[in-house]
């Protein structure tokens, strides 16, 4: 039996910027919905959040029962510049009037290459660079390591305990984490090889000391010489939000500029503005050979790219790199205009006044409550990790019922880390403060709760 179907308003900031809860979540339409889902799709394929959304923009989701969460999560890190952003709606509108698709490999269009332009000009370091447009993180993390190997004739890469890199054959042989990533997918591709991360509230080493540690390893265990490429978030995303100590990816990135090693930095998660840099890698000072971007860079449509030096990017033969989709015309207008409102709209300051309010009421919070264990993080990239006050065990029970609680009550919280006791906040750069406070009130009042 369908219900009577609701009015859908129109998503984007012009959205009443209120948390508003009408029925239970999920309500009877998301619950209908969610039954069709587990018909239809797939059971690998979760949720985290039982709702039907039809609307989204500013800082709130709105599904088809008439709630409206606060959104804290931004899809994972996507829609950075908002949901529905205005200009971003009107550019994939009159793009897709234009020409939806040519292929890029058969007939190039112009706003493919603006991508590259300004994804060359904004990237860290002001060396020559070029670009390659593709359509997932995981898909650009893959063509990264392609052209490290083709341009080093190196074979083995090394990725970072805790790292996360994608859900591809290569990319789940990147990342760390065995459930849910990749337990029973593998085999995997081989000539991977794991370093240890820093984390400081777990290691307690200086980042000069943590990076002594992982470059011993490599060299014992992997040798420079055979050794093509270092892949690593400069903060980690799925992995816990985890900030390397101060000195750590400069030494990294050091070591492997001696040594002929690629150093590519996956900025899929904390790139385009999130934390309030245009990159992380800027707030570590490092200048990566290879970067990879994909999530916040188009406002929501996918798009991925691989930009960097320009003698790296140009080893390939013609003909090696591409795709049937890469560089979409729809997706990178979308891209040009979420770019402009990056850069225009004063979001990288709106990204570090988020970081200094949510990190402000969390440390509140941390300082009257013990099973907050540590808060961490940059601008609109922050976490509170949980901890059992006694042990400093992690405690992934409590992180998954505050998560719960706060989603029951209509605020979008995320969890990650190697552990399960982390609460990522993440929201789009365009939710105004009364919102964000009163979500962190919600996750306050589940965890005293709890
Ligand atoms: C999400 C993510 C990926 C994978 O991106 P997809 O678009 O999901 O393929 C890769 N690296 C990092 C750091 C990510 O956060």
């Amino acid at each position: 039996m369908s219900l009577a179907p609701v009015t859908v308003p129109l998503g984007g900031p012009t959205l009443p910027q209120e948390r508003r809860i009408v029925t239970p979540i999920p309500g009877p339409r998301s619950q209908e919905l969610l039954e069709r889902k587990a018909a239809a799709v797939a059971a690998g394929v979760g949720h985290t959040v039982p709702i039907e959304a039809v609307a989204a923009g500013g800082g709130v989701v709105v599904d088809a029962d008439g709630n409206s969460l606060i959104d804290l999560g931004s899809g994972i890190a996507v829609t950075t510049v908002g949901s529905a952003h205005p200009r971003v709606a009107e550019a994939v509108a009159a793009q897709a009037a234009q020409f939806t698709h040519t292929c890029f490999m058969i007939s190039p269009y112009e706003s493919y290459v603006a991508v590259a332009e300004a994804l060359n000009r904004l990237t860290p370091g002001d060396h020559a660079k070029k670009s390659a447009l593709f359509n997932s993180g995981a898909e650009a993390v893959e063509n990264a390591v392609k052209i490290a190997r083709k341009y080093t004739k190196k074979q083995a890469v090394v990725a970072f305990d805790h790292g996360y890199h994608g859900r591809t054959n290569l990319t789940m042989a990147l990342t760390a984490k065995a459930m849910p990533y990749k337990s029973g997918f593998g085999p995997f591709a081989s000539e991977i090889y794991r370093a240890p991360m820093s984390y400081p509230l777990r290691d307690g080493l200086s980042g000069p000391d943590a990076a002594a540690r992982a470059i011993s390893i490599i060299e014992k265990q992997v040798g420079a010489e055979n050794l093509a490429a270092v892949v690593i978030e400069p903060i980690q995303g799925e992995g816990g939000f985890i900030v390397p100590a101060d000195g750590f990816l400069p030494a990294i990135a050091d070591w492997c500029r001696a040594n002929d090693v690629v150093f590519i930095a996956d900025e899929v998660q904390s790139g385009f503005g999130r934390t309030g840099a245009m990159f992380a890698s800027e707030l570590f000072g490092v200048v990566p050979d290879l970067i990879t971007t994909a999530k916040g860079i188009a406002g929501g449509m996918p798009l991925a790219a691989v930009t960097g030096r320009a003698e790296i990017m140009d080893a390939s033969h013609t003909g090696g790199l591409g795709g049937t989709y890469g560089g979409n015309p729809v997706a990178c207008a979308a891209a040009l205009a979420a770019i402009d409102a990056l850069e225009n709209d004063g979001l990288l300051e709106r990204a570090r006044a988020i970081g200094a309010l949510l990190r402000g009421r969390l440390e509140a919070l941390q300082a009257g409550d013990a099973r907050i264990g540590d808060v961490r993080g940059h601008g609109a990239m922050i976490a509170a990790e949980f901890v059992d006050p006694a042990t400093g065990a992690p405690d992934a029970a409590l992180t998954a019922a505050v998560a719960k609680a706060a989603i029951a009550e209509g605020v979008i919280v995320l969890t990650c880390g190697t552990y399960g006791n982390v609460i990522r906040f993440l929201p789009p750069l365009t939710i105004g403060d009364d919102l964000l406070g009163e979500g962190i009130d919600v996750v306050a009042a589940a965890l005293a709760a709890a």
